[in-house]
């Protein structure tokens, strides 16, 4: 498509959430409520209503064979084998004979009718104490939300179906709509919703898709017809840019060339400052593909894997030992002789799965409700699976283990103890492991910092998540963008909570790493590496840019930052000691 020059520009402001610059035609990703109908049709009307179901199965099957076609194309046989277990729900006869039975025994129009089987069957399916039928109930969800939308004439859109390139625009996206692209189809993100951590925007920074968040009714003000053009360094978005504003992107855009250029200059060069001292990058990821830009980027091992990403990929299915175990396996052994530090299941949050939480009632606050260690604690089938694969996977290379929203002592003894049991079994089977597994905590939750003298003295090693600790210390919801201006890092209370973990870390002679997203922020790694992180890990495609800068500072001035950010009491000003700081050191 090229650019519309009929149509006048229109410049829209939000958040800036991922870096980068990227232009393209519009992709407006919409979903419709889904609003199913009930009313009485006659008897002599119900031929026609079984007609009406019969055709919207076809045009299901049509439309699930099609898909089925396009993923084993792009992606593979292995990813399309989802759409089978779907194109089975749709022959199954129970479903069809029952809707058809409750049509003429109730009068109820058919979507209604089917809308109430369906209903019951993933109700039944759900309850059951079996994880293949438990796994059932997210295929027989999406398939009767397919139906449903060909009876009522509505069209349903899944991000999987993108199939050119170009700009997302949507109200919201969710960590599984981000996973199931195809990374080359998204030139970038513009939502409504959001905030600069939210899970689908950390996906996207990792995967260097440019991305504006926070955006008021963007998508009222897009059609499909809009060229787009997306400044995630100022967090603007262009509507049909104009001549002038295109030109004005083309120099941005190859200045940061060059500093990317520069910067990868140095991608090989050792991870040691001016005066000499080494320091630690390694990276977050969430698949063992990642391990390529790791590569790349000369990362120094996982300093966090979010299994739960492996969860997401497959929102209809929950992964079993031996799926968790290949994908754990395949990135440990890629990534040695560096070690890989797995983090257990974070769901929950804005992290929903549709098979792992389908038994949940809907939550208030999600962010505050049943996530990680909290629902595995209590999900002791899935965190034995996961524990079983995580432990299998240490045989054939470094791993450390780490759980998630600790939040005391208690639930940490309770993971550990756990997890020892989990331990004893496989050593009861004759499995081979890593016997001396280090186990660790992430620091995320006010509670824990506050208590992390006592965590230490259970832990092997520390990583604070700066995304939630911030969150929470501060009650503000990473994801909102109504408030996003309240998350702040520079508030002291958030300097003050760091510095105390570290030193405590420091104190009980444990490592202490920093896996939110200030340790990849040039503004923050350096202050983190001053207060004494023994390694920053973040993106990937990020590690450059913080090595450069880390290589060009020394203890003498890494004190002085750190003596004057901790003597400045004002957000604002302490905003600017560290951009300054960085600053002075990439030009
Ligand atoms: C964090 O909270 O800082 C963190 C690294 O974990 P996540 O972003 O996955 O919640
Ligand atoms: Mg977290």
């Amino acid at each position: 498509m090229s650019v519309s020059h009929a149509k006048p520009e229109m410049m829209l402001r939000g958040i800036a959430a991922s870096p980068g610059v990227a232009q393209g035609p519009a992709f407006v990703f919409l979903q419709q409520a889904l609003d199913v109908p009930c009313y009485q049709v006659s008897p002599e009307k119900m031929h026609e209503e079984g007609k009406r179901f019969e055709s919207a199965l076809l045009e299901t099957r049509k439309q699930i064979s099609q898909l089925r076609s396009a993923i084993a194309d792009r992606l593979g046989e292995g990813e399309a084998a989802i759409f089978d277990a779907h194109l089975l729900v749709l022959d199954d006869p129970a479903l069809i004979d029952e809707t058809l039975k409750t049509m003429h025994s109730t009068g109820f129009n058919i979507e209604h009718s089917f809308h109430m089987v369906a209903e019951r069957y993933i109700a039944f399916f759900s309850k059951l104490d079996d994880e293949y039928f438990k796994e059932r109930v997210g295929d027989i969800r999406d398939v009767s939300v397919r139906i449903l939308h060909n009876m009522l004439g509505l069209s349903r859109r899944t991000l999987a179906e993108v199939t050119e390139s170009c700009v997302i625009i949507a109200e919201d996206l969710t960590p599984s709509d981000t996973a199931n692209l195809h990374s080359g189809h998204a030139l970038a993100f513009v939502t409504e919703g959001g905030n600069r951590t939210s899970h689908a925007v950390i996906m996207a920074r990792a995967s260097k898709i440019p991305s504006v968040v926070g955006v008021a009714s963007v998508t009222e003000q897009v059609t499909r017809d809009d060229y787009i053009l997306v400044d995630g360094y100022e967090g603007v978005v262009y509507v049909n840019p104009s001549p002038v504003t295109l030109e004005r992107y083309q120099k941005i855009q190859y200045k940061h060339g060059e500093f990317q250029e520069k910067v990868f200059g140095e991608v090989t060069l050792p991870n040691v400052t001016a005066d000499g001292v080494p320091f630690k990058l390694s990276a977050n990821v969430g698949s063992v593909e990642d391990v390529q830009i790791m590569a790349h980027v000369h990362a120094g091992g996982v300093g966090l894997f979010r299994t739960e990403n492996v969860f997401l990929k497959h929102p209809n299915r929950v992964p079993d030992e031996e799926t968790q175990f290949q994908a754990y396996k395949s990135l440990v052994e890629a990534v040695l002789p560096d070690r890989v530090i797995v983090r257990t299941l974070d769901i929950g949050g804005d992290k929903q799965h549709g098979i792992l939480m389908s038994g949940e009632s809907k939550e208030q606050n999600p962010f505050m409700g049943f996530r990680a260690i909290r629902f595995c604690l209590e999900n002791k089938d899935y965190f034995r699976t996961q524990l079983r694969a995580i432990l299998r996977a240490s045989a054939f290379g470094r791993v450390k283990i780490m759980f998630p929203m600790i939040s005391s002592l208690d639930e940490l003894l309770q993971a550990k103890a756990f997890l020892k049991q989990v331990a004893g079994e496989l050593e009861a089977e004759g499995v081979d492991f890593d016997k001396n597994i280090p186990v660790g905590a992430m620091i995320e939750i006010p509670s824990a910092a506050i208590a992390s003298e006592l965590l230490a003295d259970q832990c092997d090693f520390f990583s604070i998540g700066t995304n939630d600790l911030i969150q929470y210390l501060l009650a503000v919801d990473r994801g909102n963008e109504r408030i996003a201006h309240l998350y702040e890092p520079c508030n002291p209370a958030v300097l003050y909570i760091l510095r105390y973990v570290i030193s405590m870390a420091k104190r009980k002679k444990i490592e202490v790493s920093v896996c939110g997203e200030l340790a990849g922020d040039p503004s923050f790694a350096p202050l983190l590496y001053a207060l004494g992180a023994d390694s920053l890990s973040m993106a990937p495609a990020v590690i450059p840019e913080i090595r450069y800068l880390l290589r060009r500072t020394t203890r003498a001035d890494l004190d002085a930052l750190v003596k004057d950010v901790y003597a400045e009491t004002d957000a604002r000003k302490i905003g600017e000691i560290l951009r300054n700081f960085y600053t002075m050191r990439l030009i």
